[in-house]
């Protein structure tokens, strides 16, 4: 039974907790399982856990001097909760951390130069890259620096990078629709979920933004203090009246808020 349901999991995180400097307790007995090819959620207020979830599967933790002190993950069938961070990247395992961090002194070709893993052949690279092109098409922009590029082109470097380069089999992504306008949210979104179907990808998604992610993503998870506090269907999750109370209605205010300084702007 445990070997059928880890051969239909990528992932599985199993009553997780993580210590940092040995003091600070910030995830508490954490369960996520995610589907070979799924789209997963984790939603959560400020500094509920959600960042360290993804620094305990990607093996990051360490540089903050954070460290599982309990529970364990398990990636395509094999334990890695003790893993050194590169050996989870070379076997398939991405995260793209909060920020969108590029080298903004660099064009965004070199970006994705920068980020291919040591080894990779001249040819296997420009495939990827014509790859990465289907999805961001780059008019005149393979030669700017990524430091001017306007937000959604950051957006779409870091998915570049993420996605593309490293060729993940489970794509992390924490907080895309940071400082994103709502339409350029529903873009990044979009072609999030066109990687995720097209390239049979599973993804694990942060999100502040629960309205954008539950229309995405099957399933989510809540995270509030350290906890799983709730875990179900996308549309069980929208139907439910906390979440409607907590994440959707902020969502929705922040949204007709943008929009009433739009216009406030143009009448002006
Ligand atoms: P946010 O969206 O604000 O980043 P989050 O849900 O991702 O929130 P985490 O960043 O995982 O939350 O933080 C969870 C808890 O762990 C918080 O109380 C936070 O202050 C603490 N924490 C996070 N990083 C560290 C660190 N490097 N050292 C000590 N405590 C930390």
């Amino acid at each position: 039974m445990q070997e059928k349901a880890e051969a239909q999991h990528i992932l599985s995180m199993n009553s997780v907790e993580v210590l940092y400097d040995n003091v600070m307790l910030a995830i508490k007995g954490v369960s996520i399982q995610v589907r070979k090819g799924a789209m997963i959620a984790l939603l959560g207020s400020n500094g509920a856990g959600k960042s360290t979830t993804l620094k305990a599967i990607s093996g990051l933790l360490k540089v903050e001097r954070g460290r599982v002190s309990r529970g364990e993950i398990r990636f395509a069938g094999t334990d890695i909760t003790e893993m050194l961070a590169q050996h989870r990247v070379e076997m398939g395992i991405c995260h793209v951390i909060e920020g969108r961090r590029v080298f903004e002194h660099l064009t965004p070709d070199e970006n994705l130069i920068a980020a291919a893993p040591a080894g990779m052949s001249r040819s296997a690279l420009e495939a990827e890259k014509d790859k990465i092109y289907e999805y961001f098409p780059p008019p005149g922009r393979a030669s700017q620096f990524a430091g001017r590029l306007s937000v959604r082109g950051r957006a779409a470097d870091a998915c570049h990078r993420a996605r593309l380069v490293t060729q993940p089999s489970l794509l992390m992504l924490d907080e895309p629709s940071l400082g994103l306008a709502p339409f350029l949210v529903q873009e990044i979104f979009g072609i999030i979920q066109q990687i995720n179907e097209k390239e049979g990808m599973s993804v694990l998604l942060v999100e502040q933004n629960a309205l954008a992610a539950l229309e995405i993503v099957s399933e989510g998870y809540l995270i509030e203090n350290g906890r799983v506090v709730m875990h179900g269907t996308a549309e069980a999750l929208k139907a439910n009246s906390d979440i409607q109370e907590f994440y959707l209605a902020a969502a929705r205010a922040s949204i007709s808020t943008t929009s009433s300084i739009t216009v406030g702007a143009n009448a002006g």
